[in-house]
């Protein structure tokens, strides 16, 4: 059945020019592009986005990096949506990751990781409803 998701090209990948390349990933693999758009984040901002991370001890940094750029936030649409995005992003840590995945492609380091993917159908709600209206995901 058809889901959403929610994504970000994360601040590392938008300074390497990398946000074209990693769209084309996304779209190869059958995802449509519900909405998008090109923002940069507060501190407080990305503190609400990443809350259930505060207690973490790399919430300072991971804040930090949200906030050091421009992001682009999107909502993905296809079948099994939540579980093939993170499929595709590949393991958090780079040096982990899968080959042809966009984060062995694309990321530098378990911090700079190029992509954000929702981890569950609540999260992907909350993390929705955070940066997009209503009239944005039509
Ligand atoms: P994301 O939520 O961004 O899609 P993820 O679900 O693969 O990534 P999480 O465990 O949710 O991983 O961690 C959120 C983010 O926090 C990671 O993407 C990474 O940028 C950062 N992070 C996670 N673990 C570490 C760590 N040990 N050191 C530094 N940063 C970390
Ligand atoms: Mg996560």
């Amino acid at each position: 059945m058809s889901q959403r998701t929610f994504s970000i090209i994360k601040p590392d990948a938008v300074r390497k020019g990398d946000t074209g390349a990693i769209l084309a990933e996304i779209t190869k693999a059958g995802f449509k592009i519900v909405a998008i758009k090109k923002i940069s984040l507060s501190k407080a901002q990305a503190e609400g986005f990443y809350h259930v991370h505060a207690a973490r001890p790399f919430f300072g940094e991971l804040v930090e990096f949200m906030a050091s750029g421009p992001i682009f936030p999107m909502v993905l649409e296809k079948d099994n949506a939540i579980a093939d995005l993170r499929k595709l992003m590949g393991a958090t840590d780079p040096a982990k990751a899968d080959e042809g995945t966009i984060r062995k492609m694309f990321a530098s380091s378990i911090g700079e990781n190029a992509i954000h993917g929702s981890d569950a159908e609540d999260t992907a709600a909350f993390e929705i409803g955070y940066f997009f209206a209503g009239l944005e995901l039509k």
